[in-house]
């Protein structure tokens, strides 16, 4: 017969040294008289506890261990956010590379040719400043696509890794082309095509007419027609 494992004792003693401490376990109930000094309760005339220096130097200890962990575990979340703030920002670059290997800096060419859309448009309040622009990777779809809001002086394109140089530069003057069209409805009407193949002429040299463009029945075909005659262009200016 093995004898049921004790719980560890430890030394209680008041704060005099001629009272002799005793052992017990860690844990006391509240009116254990063991908590207590009896000789200095009865001079004090009131409960003078025992204290047990063993334990609170392992509750202390315990303490600074779980202090220690809790700095660890935060010290291990900032550099888990860190690293994935790192991860985000190289995204971020990789993202940017990508579009300007496929359609080059449209930021530079936004800034470039804005001040030929003021000149050929028929708008008088066209902002001296370019038109807030975000370029954006499309991972999806195979086209460059645009958007225009014309009373907030905003486009957006997006961009996929197939496109070229020639469907980058086409699509920001069709989406200027919508901001300098004095059309609040964004239409592709016969007045859009007209202003963006002037826009397009001055700023990428192309050898193109409105009838050419309109000639083809579809928003597409047309578009197809602009960024072929700019493709056409470079080719020929050697870029
Ligand atoms: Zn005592
Ligand atoms: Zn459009």
């Amino acid at each position: 017969m093995s004898a049921k494992a004790q719980p560890k004792r430890y030394r209680w003693s008041c704060a005099s040294p001629d009272h002799p401490g005793i052992l017990a376990p860690s844990r006391l109930r509240r009116i254990d008289l063991r908590r207590y000094c009896i000789p200095c309760s009865e001079a004090s005339g009131v409960l003078v506890e025992r204290t047990s220096a063993a334990l609170e130097k392992k509750r202390e200890t315990k303490t600074d261990q779980r202090k220690a962990k809790a700095k660890r575990q935060t010290q291990t979340r900032k550099k888990r956010r860190d690293t994935s703030t790192r991860q985000r920002s190289r995204r971020q670059d990789a993202r940017a590379t990508a579009i300007t290997e496929a359609v080059g800096d449209l930021d530079a060419q936004l800034k470039r040719i804005w001040p030929i859309v003021r000149d050929v448009s028929p708008r008088d309040d066209l902002p001296v400043a370019p038109p807030a622009m975000k370029v954006t990777l499309r991972t999806r779809e195979s086209f460059v696509s645009g958007y225009a809001w014309y009373h907030q002086h905003r486009i957006h394109i997006g961009v996929p890794r197939s496109a070229d140089h020639s469907e980058g530069c086409g699509t920001l003057a069709h989406e200027l082309a919508h901001l300098a069209a004095a059309d609040r409805e964004l239409g592709h009407h016969a007045a859009f095509w007209i202003v963006l193949v002037d826009i397009v002429c001055q700023a990428y040299g192309t050898v193109l007419t409105p009838e050419e463009v309109l000639s083809e029945p579809t928003k597409y075909l047309r578009q197809q027609v602009v960024e072929q005659a700019i493709r056409d262009a470079r080719a020929s200016a050697g870029v």
